[in-house]
């Protein structure tokens, strides 16, 4: 998902259609909304007219023109009152969201340092036990003797040599017997 498309569908959820319409002079009524979470309203794209010819819906914060036959978005709204394009619009909108938006992208990225980062703060010593965790996994789960006698053997020499490079190397070893079951 791109992340104007990203942010198009937060700001068509989080940028209020009601102050948006009230900011081109059509308010919506209270007393109608309170009851039904709607709104009869003039449409402020055909040329605002005496004839409530529109309705705000609340549930899906836009509004349906009867005479445009047509939805708006807060971002369809924009694009024609201002003369915008969609990526225009859209970034016009997004500082009048009241949730900061944040990029899936971004969190993903965010989410894979931290995970980077508390992996190589973890000691030498943790990851010693956490391989070892592993070879007894793999023991148990039908290997032959031999292959995790040897596998535990080559966990003794790093963990007496304290050498991380050959450490990281035999993570990979362990990693790569545990998915090839
Ligand atoms: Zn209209």
């Amino acid at each position: 998902m791109s992340v104007l498309f990203q942010k198009a569908q937060h700001v068509r959820e989080h940028v209020s259609m009601g102050q948006l319409l009230d900011s081109y002079g059509v308010p919506l009524r209270e007393d109608q909304l309170k009851a039904y979470k709607t709104s009869q309203i003039p449409c402020p794209i055909h040329g605002v007219d005496n004839h409530k010819s529109a309705k705000f819906f609340e549930s899906s914060n836009s509004f349906y023109c009867w005479t445009c036959s047509k939805v708006y978005s807060p971002i369809d709204l924009v694009m024609e009152k201002e003369g915008f394009s969609f990526a225009e619009a859209v970034n016009f909108l997004l500082p009048l969201s009241k949730v900061p938006f944040v990029a899936v992208d971004e969190i993903s990225l965010l989410n894979a340092q931290l995970e980077k980062k508390s992996c190589a703060e973890s000691s030498f010593e943790d990851r010693i036990i956490l391989l070892d965790q592993k070879c007894r996994w793999i023991y148990k789960n039908g290997y032959l003797l031999s292959d995790a006698i040897r596998l535990f053997e080559l966990i003794d020499n790093v963990s007496l040599s304290h050498n991380s490079v050959h450490l990281q190397k035999l993570e990979e070893v362990v990693d790569n017997v545990q998915c090839s079951r």
